[in-house]
């Protein structure tokens, strides 16, 4: 990592903007890797990041930014803008991601309290897909006729149309540096947190739409590899919670089956991610308590 050659760009990158707006899927694009989709709690570390994008002479670190919004309702709220814009502080590059609509006074008063906290900032606006090909050039002309951004962007995170123009305007932006990070590294999540990940994401594929909101993954253990006593494959073993009685059986299926065939559909994506062979032992599934019914989407 020390002999990053002359030229070569490194920073912190935050992706803010308000919810739904396509933050995640942006970043997934971007990567090019399943990364986390559902943000878990909140984090309280400040430099954490989400995802790392490293290409030839750069390097740039996503920050896990809380999502920012308009206006703080209530105290919640006005700790999350906080944050928000201590991240921004912090970063060296803001990305403003906005929908595809004319900016209302709410967009631009937001817009102005990027550029304020931003070292230098871009704004996208996204999912153009869903606007007709003649209203974009006048769409992206109306957020640029508002002056506060120098520049903005069209794209679409969902197709990835206009997703390599910003990957570019960000790495134009990024301060001379050296990589921070092993150039394969993805994510400073930990692997306990990408297996309840890779397990959460195989529940969303592999059963119908009411068993997902409905579950909870626990990794209960998870033991390295100890090459040196004989153990050559990372141990995890996890439990799926749910919400109902009837939802086990769908969950375990006949023999067991379907978890079975969850449980190896994660193994394969936890190996791919971790580049490296698991044990994923899925053991039972449990019912939350009937005291707390909303435990499964608090946990998700
Ligand atoms: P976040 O809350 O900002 O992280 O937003 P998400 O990435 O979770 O996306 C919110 C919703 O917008 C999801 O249903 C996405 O599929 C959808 N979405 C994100 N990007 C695009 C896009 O470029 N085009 C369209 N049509 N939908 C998108
Ligand atoms: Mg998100």
């Amino acid at each position: 990592m020390t002999d990053a050659p002359p030229g070569h760009r490194a920073g912190y990158v935050a992706l803010v903007g308000r919810p739904n707006v396509g933050k995640s899927t942006l970043l997934n694009r971007l990567l090019g890797e399943k990364l986390a989709i559902v943000s878990p709690k909140p984090q309280a570390t400040r430099h954490k990041v989400l995802g790392i994008l490293t290409g030839p002479g750069y390097q740039a670190l996503f920050l896990d930014t809380p999502g920012l919004m308009e206006k703080a309702r209530d105290e919640l709220d006005r700790r999350m803008v906080a944050r928000a814009e201590e991240a921004l502080k912090e970063a060296d590059v803001a990305v403003l991601l906005v929908e595809p609509r004319p900016p209302e006074a709410a967009d631009r008063e937001l817009a102005a309290r990027v550029c304020a906290a931003a070292r230098s900032a871009v704004l996208a606006v996204n999912k153009i897909d869903a606007v007709s090909a003649d209203a974009r050039a006048g769409l992206v002309e109306t957020h640029r006729a508002t002056g506060t951004f120098a520049d903005a962007l069209a794209l679409s995170a969902l197709t990835g149309e206009g997703v390599e123009d910003l990957r570019q305007a960000v790495v134009r932006r990024l301060p001379a540096g050296e990589p921070l990070y092993p150039a394969d590294q993805v994510t400073d999540r930990d692997d306990r947190f990408l297996a309840a990940e890779a397990l959460r994401e195989k529940i969303y594929a592999l059963y119908g739409e009411e068993i997902p909101y409905d579950t909870a993954v626990e990794i209960e253990e998870y033991r390295e590899a100890r090459p040196d006593e004989g153990k050559n494959k990372d141990y995890i073993r996890a439990v799926i919670y749910v919400n109902k009685e009837s939802q086990k059986p769908i969950l375990i299926g006949k023999g067991g089956q379907a978890l079975k065939q969850l449980g190896a559909a994660a193994r394969q994506d936890i190996e791919a991610i971790l580049e490296r062979p698991v044990f994923l032992e899925v053991w039972g599934v449990w019912l939350f308590s009937v005291d707390c019914p909303g435990a499964a989407r608090a946990l998700a």
